[in-house]
């Protein structure tokens, strides 16, 4: 394996506990992932150490406060290869595809379409969906080939004078099928439409580099990239930005304000309104160096190498389906349904197990539907995941499978 997974664990209070008496196996980072002890330090060291509002006070301890949460966003822009001014924290993926649906809709006609893909998160669509109604506008989706990959002949064919904006995931949380948001990019931008990437399950899980892609605009979270919850990210180029309306209006993100007017602050400081998540943002930036240090190739070729070890040991369960494209097209989630079992009673006995897994439409009720079901059940894989763990799992699948067999009882 790529990472010493289990010298990394280490570094992971939670991972030490037990679960129903058992080693915790947590195979559930796709919806948060853990805080290494560097994480869950910093946010202490902030309250016992320099507790301040940032951008105001003319004392030390503000001073520090405002220089390590300006430091965070310098560190996140280095990390997708962006500049300062266009990282703007906001609270997650969710409220920054948010803002920019309730920011930029309004600017185009009624019919114009707005393209996005079958196996959106809810957070990438109910925005899109409800937003373009009230504006008369269409939504479009492209469609999916059977091993879940998007049809990007037909896509090509959707791009016209009307589609303003297209807005995809990066990787899926559900198929794991990582999408080539460079083509879909330069095919957009030949038509005049902007491109939104959701990158809530890529940018924790592989080098991501937004000159390269050359998206507009980019969402994701800190608390799936070992950060702390409440701490989001809404890229965008900078003159994306500076034309775009401020989404709050109130402290900090003013330059100059009379009784009847006001002017707006620099960017990002124009998007962040009033008092920021200042321990989080600041210990977001202890997880971004901490990845750094171990290194995104090396999370992503591990992740692979797990999900290619965990897709051959689940095919040999018989009664087991996969869905979503095979382990080289994808990032390391895996949604599976065993035959004749409710995803929800697997999940359950799983954490008798200690094993932490997910059981549900994972906020994209469409795609099931699509794909005929309700619910799936979904392991997902970060840098701390052993081969050990996967087994563990595996062994695991194969009781219930007999169980509900009635081959053996739990
Ligand atoms: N997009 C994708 C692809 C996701 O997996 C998630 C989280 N499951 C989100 C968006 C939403 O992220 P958040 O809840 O942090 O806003």
């Amino acid at each position: 394996m790529t990472l010493d997974s289990k010298k990394i664990s280490k570094d992971f209070p939670i991972l030490k506990i037990k679960v129903h008496g058992k080693p915790f196996v947590y195979l559930d980072s796709a919806a948060t992932s853990q805080k290494p002890k560097v994480v869950i330090e910093a946010i202490s060291r902030y309250y016992k150490e320099y507790n301040a509002n940032v951008h105001r006070g003319l004392y030390k301890i503000s001073e520090q406060a405002t220089h390590e949460y300006e430091k965070a966003h310098e560190t996140v822009a280095r990390f997708i290869n962006a500049h300062m001014e266009e990282v703007v924290f906001t609270r997650n993926t969710t409220e920054s595809i948010n803002l920019l649906a309730h920011q930029l809709l309004p600017n185009f006609p009624p019919g114009s379409e707005i393209i996005l893909t079958p196996m959106e998160h809810h957070s990438n669509l109910v925005p899109w969906i409800t937003l373009a109604k009230r504006y008369h506008q269409v939504v479009r989706y492209i469609p999916l080939h059977p091993d879940g990959t998007l049809d990007l002949t037909t896509y090509q064919h959707m791009l016209g004078p009307k589609t303003k904006i297209v807005a995809l995931t990066h990787a899926s949380n559900v198929l794991g099928t990582v999408n080539p948001v460079e083509e879909i990019t330069q095919w957009a931008h030949q038509h005049g439409a902007l491109v939104i990437v959701d990158a809530a399950q890529s940018v924790p899980h592989m080098p991501v580099d937004v000159q390269k892609m050359d998206c507009d605009f980019m969402a994701f979270s800190s608390h799936k990239m070992l950060g702390p919850t409440g701490i989001g990210v809404l890229y965008g180029k900078k003159e994306l930005l500076e034309k775009m309306e401020p989404f709050l209006y109130g402290g900090g993100m003013i330059r100059e304000v009379t009784y009847e007017n006001a002017t707006w602050n620099e960017l990002p400081w124009k998007f962040e309104a009033g008092t920021p998540n200042i321990a989080d943002g600041i210990a977001f930036g202890e997880a971004i160096r901490y990845l750094q240090k171990i290194g995104m190739s090396k999370i992503q070729k591990h992740e692979q190498e797990l999900t290619k070890y965990a897709m051959q040991k689940l095919g040999k369960i018989a009664g087991i389906t996969v869905y979503g494209p095979d382990a080289s097209k994808r990032i390391g989630v895996i949604s599976f349904n065993l035959s004749g079992t409710h995803p929800h009673d697997i999940a359950t006995l799983m954490d008798k197990q200690g094993i932490a897994i997910r059981a549900g439409h994972h906020c994209t009720m469409p795609l099931h539907k699509s794909l005929g079901m309700q619910s799936t059940c979904r392991v997902s894989f970060y840098l701390y995941n052993t081969t050990k763990e996967v087994d563990a799992l595996c062994e695991a699948l194969e009781k219930v499978r007999k169980v509900f067999a009635r081959e053996e009882s739990w």
